[in-house]
């Protein structure tokens, strides 16, 4: 049944893009049958929406519940040893944390989403661009002792907005990083054609089981809540690769092997399609 919920959202985020347009009929069909399937898409973003309020409900309310619990059992002893408080506090900021986390997310999102808001594109040294963005990580990677590299045998110049896409690409590795192994490796490559440039990013890590590839896109969905949730991930990620992506006219796709690695391919057009 969740599967199911989550195809009817995923195809209802794809059915958003003004296809409920009425010019999208042909002169054959009847104004019954247009209203019909116009009445019948509404009732899907309806519940798409629903479903999204009440995961986001849901997500805010887990690490409340969590530090109501620590702050309680601290409250309920009279003396409490200091090492322990010390401990409960820990507890208690990493839930702060993790909250912040998937708002601040949640608001990246929104503002992604909402239409009116213009991607901001310039002429943009992808080469150097790519660097930034691993060289911010680079903390990141060591303390998972992790390599990460970077290839790239041609400069490629493109009409990006890069703070979007330096967000999809830092999740993107920022991934490939987290759900790997220790002595692990991350490799970025950067390649183009004459209409589009390719930024590959391959992990030697965990991997994503079959089952799991049509979903990860959507959001909230993680392959093992408990896991993600331990190394921080709010579920969002990906949503807002995907939804930075689809921004500039361009695609993702993924190939997993359990146990061996995972591969993320964009593709984003060099010059900016209006
Ligand atoms: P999260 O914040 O949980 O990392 P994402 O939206 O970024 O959320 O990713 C969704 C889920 O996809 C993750 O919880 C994880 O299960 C899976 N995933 C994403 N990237 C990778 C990867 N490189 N290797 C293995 N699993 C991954």
């Amino acid at each position: 049944l969740q599967h199911m919920n989550r195809s009817i959202g995923g195809l209802v985020e794809g059915s958003l893009d003004g296809d409920l347009d009425i010019h999208d009929c042909t002169e054959t069909e009847n104004i019954s049958d247009t209203f019909n399937l116009m009445l019948a898409k509404l009732r899907l973003v309806e519940e798409s929406r629903q479903e999204f309020v009440s995961n986001v409900s849901h997500e805010l309310k887990t690490p409340l519940t969590s530090m109501k619990v620590l702050a309680d059992s601290l409250l309920m002893q009279e003396e409490v040893p200091n090492e322990l408080y010390r401990e409960f506090m820990q507890d208690i900021t990493e839930e702060i944390d993790r909250e912040n986390s998937i708002i601040s997310d949640l608001l990246t999102l929104v503002k992604m989403d909402r239409k009116t808001q213009e991607l901001n594109i310039a002429v943009t040294d992808v080469n150097e661009f790519m660097e930034t963005i691993l060289k911010r990580l680079r903390p990141i990677a060591e303390k998972a002792n992790v390599e990460v590299v970077f290839e790239s045998n041609r400069s490629v110049s493109a009409e990006i907005d890069a703070s979007r896409l330096s967000l999809a690409f830092s999740n993107l590795v920022e991934n490939a990083i987290k759900y790997n192994n220790e002595n692990g490796w991350v490799r970025v490559t950067l390649d183009a054609d004459h209409k589009f440039f390719y930024v590959k990013v391959s992990d030697s890590g965990m991997g994503i089981p079959q089952e799991s590839l049509d979903y990860i896109f959507e959001r909230f969905y993680r392959v093992d809540k408990s896991h993600s949730r331990e190394i921080g991930g709010t579920g969002l990620g990906l949503a807002i690769t995907k939804s930075a992506v689809v921004a500039h006219r361009g695609a993702i796709k993924v190939q997993s092997k359990l146990g061996e690695g995972t591969t993320f391919t964009v593709r984003i057009p060099l010059r900016y399609i209006v």
